[in-house]
Order: structure tokens, then C-alpha cells, then sequence
């Protein structure tokens, strides 16, 4: 690669911001474009529905990079505009209808935007998504003390937004439609369990098996939701977090190959060889899984685009990191490595003591580890880690040794 050439990083978001740090990093000297359709500077979203949520982290802590740290850098920061048309032939992309600007490698990290809920009343009632830091101060704003919230949605952004809402002192409501408990289609019913009582022992109501038919108002103001059971909610504030879905459409526009997401080999390369999709939009080979996986999770865009970024350079990048997360609410922090489909494992053995949440819980296939979490229980994510690992290679370990806290669970791989 010549020191003139042109890359450009299309969204301005963590794995955009950190590939482009990494080009850096790497000696790259060309141009680097990034291009953002929000007006803020690239920042994390764990903060959003965490720590700045919660009233306990400032707003600036969620960016990746001070401002002036794009100049310093000569990174071309083109903020607050969409990219609308990529063309792979010409080697250009589009930005806002208007300015081309040419790339010899182009990386997509477009990510996700929120699902909507399309249903009578949705439209002119405020109702709340979480996915940006404007959604979030919103959000912050409107957990006032004693203020009735309704959370529809029993995933990530639904117990997490649950929980700093009774932070600030709201009465909480959370719907989930499966008659499964919230979290059900991640951990499976046993954990999911664990969760749904952790929120009711702070006072959350949650409700099973029920859908919302309307929302409710007054003069514009949202003041109750209608379930399918003619259940009246009353409700000041409403949070959706029905999940998310990739912005494929410029690379389904182009002509890129997309099956969910942006479809990428495990160096992050899509059906263009110069062009490179990461973060929650791109559906990559995980060479360690033997499958392609959309992650919807922090710790791939903060990975992913350095690994994409590295890829772009021409080095050999298989990125093959297990998928990992982690979630704080109220007095219980979790991490989670590993991936397992909802009917994908049979036993799910725990270790230490579940009740007083500090526990590992592991799932398992055929005495195989396919995915661990730590709950309240600290540095023990490699050992897990080396645990999913083996198990993905078709190592099967003791299940009895696995629930024994006595047993180091190094030796349990060792
Ligand atoms: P999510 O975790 O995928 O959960 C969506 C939930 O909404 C699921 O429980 C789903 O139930 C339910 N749902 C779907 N359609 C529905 C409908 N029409 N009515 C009622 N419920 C419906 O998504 P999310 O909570 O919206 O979070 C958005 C993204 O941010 C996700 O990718 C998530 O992983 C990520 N996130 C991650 C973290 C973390 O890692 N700690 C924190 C926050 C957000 P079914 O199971 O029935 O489909």
C-alpha cells in the first residue's frame, strides 16, 4: 500500500473509531475519511443504558476520543451527514446525495438502528427508543422519582433500562411477550429466571406472555398501554427495546452480499475485495464456531474494527475472538463469553452460590462448554474463555467437576 492511498470508514461509531485509530497506529499514512450520520463524535453505547443512565458516569466519559484527537490524527471527521450511495465499481461513496469521495478500501460499519413498534397510539406519544446519547439524555431526563415507566421488551436494553429507571426512583413495568422469562432466548429459561426475580426483588412488575395492543393519550402525552388481555397500564414514560437491525442497505444497494448483515470471510472482507464490513452490521466467519454470526455486542466493534482495520493493510487477520458481553444492573455485574442457541445445549451447570447471585453458570452440550458467564464473580473470564475454546473443539469435561468451586477450573482443560 503507497502512502497516498484512500481509506474510508463509513460510521462514525465505536468500531469505525477504533479501526481508524488502529490505521494509525499501524503506520498508515494515507487519507482517512470518516463519515457519520449523527452529529456527536464517535462514542460507546454501554454508557447509554449504563453507567450515564444511571445518574453515576459523566456524559463525556462515553467518547471513544477527545475532540481534537481526529486533527491530531489527520482523520478527515465528516459528522451529522449520511453516506447514500456506494459505488464499488467507481470505488466512491456518496455523501448526503451530494459529494463524492473516492477510497481504495472502504470499511462499512453502519451498525444498527432500534425496531420499531408500529401499533395504534406508536406514532405521537413520545414513546422512547434507546440507541444514541440523544435518546439516552432523554431518557434521563424523563426518570423522574415516582414517575410510572413501562418497558416493553424483556432484552439488554429492556432489563438494563429497568433497572436505572428504579434507580432514579421510578415504579417499573416491564412487558415481555414470550411466556418465557426476560433474557430467555440469550441464557435460556434457567438464568432468564434469575434475572426476572433479581428485577422483582427491586420492585419491577414483570409481565409474561403479554403483548401491547395500544398506547394511550392525552393532548399528545402518553399516559397508559393496553394489553392484548384489555390490561390497563398506567404509564409516563415508555422505553421499546425490541431489538435491533442492521443498515445493510447501502451494501444491499451495491450489490454486496448480505444475509442478515454485511457478509464477511473471518478477516472481515465482504464479496468486494476492498471493502470490509464490522461492528453489528457485518455477519462474519468465525472460523472457531465453523459459522457466520451477526454480534450485537460492545466488545465486537470494539475488536472487530481493529481487526477490519488491520485486514485493510493486508496483513492476515482471522478474527476469531469468542463473542463476549456484559451487563450491569442494580447490585449484579455479569460478563458472558461463548455462544449457544436457544435449544443448543442440554444442561446448564452452575457453580458457587446462585442464590446469593456469585456464581459461574456454564452451558453444555455432550459434556462440552459452548458458553460460560461469571455473575458477581471476577477475573475467572480467561478460564472461561479456555473452557468455551476447548469445547468448541469437542473437549468434554467433567460436569461434576465443573459445578465443584473446589475445582480450579484451569484444571479442568489442563
Ligand atoms: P434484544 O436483546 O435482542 O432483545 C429484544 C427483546 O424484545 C427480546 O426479548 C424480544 O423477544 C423482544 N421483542 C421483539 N419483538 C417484540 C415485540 N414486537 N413486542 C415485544 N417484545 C418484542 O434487543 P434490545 O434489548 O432491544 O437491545 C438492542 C441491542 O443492543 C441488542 O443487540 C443488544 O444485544 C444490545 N445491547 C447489549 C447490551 C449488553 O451487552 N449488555 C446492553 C444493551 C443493549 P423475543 O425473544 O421473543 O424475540
Amino acid at each position: 500500500m503507497t502512502g497516498m492511498a484512500e481509506f474510508v470508514v463509513v460510521g462514525a461509531s465505536l468500531a469505525g473509531a477504533k479501526a481508524v485509530e488502529t490505521l494509525r497506529a499501524e503506520g498508515f499514512a494515507g487519507r482517512i475519511t470518516l463519515i457519520g450520520a449523527e452529529t456527536e463524535r464517535p462514542y460507546e453505547r454501554p454508557p447509554l443504558s449504563k453507567g450515564y443512565l444511571q445518574g453515576s458516569q459523566e456524559r463525556d466519559k462515553a467518547f471513544v476520543h477527545e475532540p481534537g484527537w481526529y486533527r491530531e490524527h489527520d482523520v478527515d471527521l465528516i459528522l451529522g451527514l449520511p453516506v447514500t450511495a456506494l459505488d464499488p465499481h467507481a470505488h466512491t461513496v456518496t455523501v448526503d446525495r451530494v459529494d463524492r469521495i473516492g477510497y481504495d478500501k472502504l470499511l462499512l460499519a453502519t451498525g444498527s438502528r432500534p425496531r420499531v413498534l408500529d401499533l395504534p397510539g406508536s406514532d405521537n406519544l413520545g414513546l422512547r427508543y434507546l440507541r444514541t446519547l440523544a435518546d439516552a439524555d432523554a431518557l434521563r431526563a424523563a426518570f423522574r422519582p415516582g414517575a410510572n415507566v413501562v418497558v416493553v421488551g424483556g432484552g439488554w436494553i429492556g432489563l438494563e433500562t429497568a433497572a436505572a429507571a428504579i434507580g432514579h426512583g421510578c415504579t417499573v413495568t416491564l412487558i415481555e411477550r414470550e411466556a418465557a422469562p426476560p433474557l430467555a432466548r440469550v441464557l435460556g429459561a434457567e438464568v432468564g429466571e434469575i434475572f426476572q426475580a433479581l428485577h422483582e426483588s427491586h420492585g419491577v412488575r414483570v409481565l409474561r406472555d403479554s403483548t401491547v395492543r395500544e398506547f394511550g393519550g392525552l393532548s399528545g402525552r402518553l399516559t397508559h398501554l393496553v394489553l392484548d388481555d384489555n390490561l390497563e397500564i398506567p404509564a409516563d414514560v415508555a422505553v421499546i427495546g425490541v431489538g435491533i437491525a442492521p443498515n445493510v442497505e447501502l451494501a444491499s444497494a451495491a450489490g454486496l452480499l448480505v444475509d442478515d448483515g454485511i457478509v464477511t470471510d473471518a478477516s472481515m472482507r465482504t464479496s468486494d475485495p476492498d471493502i470490509y464490513a464490522a461492528g453489528d452490521v457485518a455477519s462474519s466467519l468465525n472460523p472457531l464456531l465453523g459459522k457466520r454470526i451477526r454480534v450485537e455486542h460492545w466488545a465486537n466493534a470494539r475488536n472487530g474494527g481493529p481487526a477490519a482495520a488491520r485486514a485493510m493493510l493486508g496483513r492476515d487477520v482471522v478474527y476469531d475472538r469468542l463473542p463476549y458481553f456484559f451487563s450491569d444492573q442494580y447490585d449484579l455485574g455479569m460478563e458472558y463469553a461463548g455462544y449457544v442457541e436457544p435449544d443448543g445445549y442440554d444442561r446448564v451447570v452452575f457453580r458457587g452460590d446462585v442464590a446469593g447471585r456469585e456464581f459461574l453458570a456454564f452451558w453444555t452440550r455432550e459434556r462440552r462448554v459452548l458458553a460460560g458467564m461469571n455473575v458477581n464473580v471476577w477475573d475467572v473470564q480467561d478460564d472461561i474463555q479456555r473452557l468455551v475454546r476447548a469445547g468448541y473443539a469437542g473437549r468434554s469435561v467433567d460436569l461434576d467437576r465443573l459445578a465443584d468451586p473446589a475445582v480450579a477450573l484451569a484444571d479442568l482443560t489442563g
